[in-house]
């Protein structure tokens, strides 16, 4: 159970659009994105980081030699 006050000043971490708590699903909605958050404790999970993983892995690797096609021309 939600307060509508706190509702109200609620809004999404993606795109800042109001959000909207069904009581059925316990979930707040976004009315722009359409995402969902988890509310435990009474408390709305708003981070982005825990709704999806981030995976932000850049190798520093170099890539000097380039790989050409050399055909040779076959003659028939
Ligand atoms: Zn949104």
């Amino acid at each position: 159970m939600l307060d509508a006050d706190l509702v109200s000043v609620l809004a999404c971490p993606y795109d800042g659009a109001a959000l909207t708590y069904a009581t059925h699903t316990r979930l707040l909605t976004c009315q722009q994105c359409r995402g969902e958050f988890e509310v435990r404790q009474r408390i709305p999970v708003l981070v982005p980081e825990l709704a999806r993983q981030s995976a932000g892995n850049s190798h520093p690797r170099t890539t000097s030699s380039r790989a050409t096609p050399d055909l040779p021309e076959a003659g028939g």
